[in-house]
């Protein structure tokens, strides 16, 4: 019988030899994120913490780097971790079974589309453990943050998070395509458009995968939205850095 979760890797993270995990949902009940729509989503966990313990206690640069959303930093980060938690804890009560060749097959066959890194940073765990995961779906959109110290094939399918117009020039320099957050007053790039859910909530994440890696698409750009001491604190963030 098909189950919701499932496990599919655990070992040393990339960043910082911690034991990780990564975890794949939504393959019964599809996540209620309406920006990301009917995408599986994909959570990479410290194997020994609790998220909210890890983010308060800064061990989550294990699994995010030196993002300086994260909640150990600027407190910034959109992901609300009630939702992590719930999946460590099932992780921890061993309700995953293993991801085998079986749900390979039919995410294959049914081409769901994934989000790569709904928490954490996807190249965390290496890219031998994703790569079969992404070519079976082919349908999939990621961020990272880690961009400047990753295996450089990772531009192919992620997005370089960045929070400046000279850091995305500096990515894209590098050959990555980039998604910038941005104030919700800030003007766009030349060669960025904005994120198409924002302009059109009608499409989700699963709909358009412009966020998919390297191409000739444009890159990104999408107005800092969240709960409001989160934006607060990202605003204040943005500032410390133009000064
Ligand atoms: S541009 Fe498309 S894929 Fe990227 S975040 Fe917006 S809706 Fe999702």
């Amino acid at each position: 019988m098909l189950r919701n979760g499932y496990l599919v890797w655990e070992g040393a993270s990339l960043i910082d030899g911690s034991p990780i995990v990564l975890i794949l949902t939504g393959f019964v009940n599809p996540t209620s994120n309406r920006k990301t729509g009917r995408q599986l989503q994909s959570w990479i966990l410290l194997q020994n913490y609790v998220p909210t313990y890890a983010a308060k206690h800064g061990f989550d640069r294990s699994i995010c780097g030196d993002c300086p959303l994260k909640l150990s930093e600027t407190g910034s980060c959109y992901v609300n971790l009630l939702t992590p938690n719930n999946i460590y804890r099932s992780y921890i009560g061993g309700n995953y079974p293993k991801f085998s060749e079986k749900e390979l097959a039919l995410l294959q066959h049914y081409r769901y589309p994934i989000r790569l890194g709904s928490y954490g940073d996807p190249t965390a765990v290496p890219l031998e453990v994703w790569e079969p995961i992404i070519l079976a779906s082919g349908k999939y959109t990621g961020y990272s943050h880690n961009w400047r110290n990753t295996n450089s094939l990772w531009k192919q399918y992620l997005m370089a998070s960045v929070h400046s117009i000279p850091e995305a020039k500096e990515a894209q320099k590098q050959g990555w395509r980039t998604f910038r957050i941005i104030a919700p007053d800030a003007q766009l790039s030349n060669n960025e458009i904005l994120c198409r859910h924002t302009e059109d909530d009608r499409i989700d994440c699963s709909k358009c995968l412009l966020c998919d890696g390297s191409s000739t698409k444009p890159n990104i750009a999408d107005k800092v939205h969240g709960l409001n001491w989160k934006v607060s604190n990202f605003l204040k963030y943005l500032e410390s850095t133009s000064n």
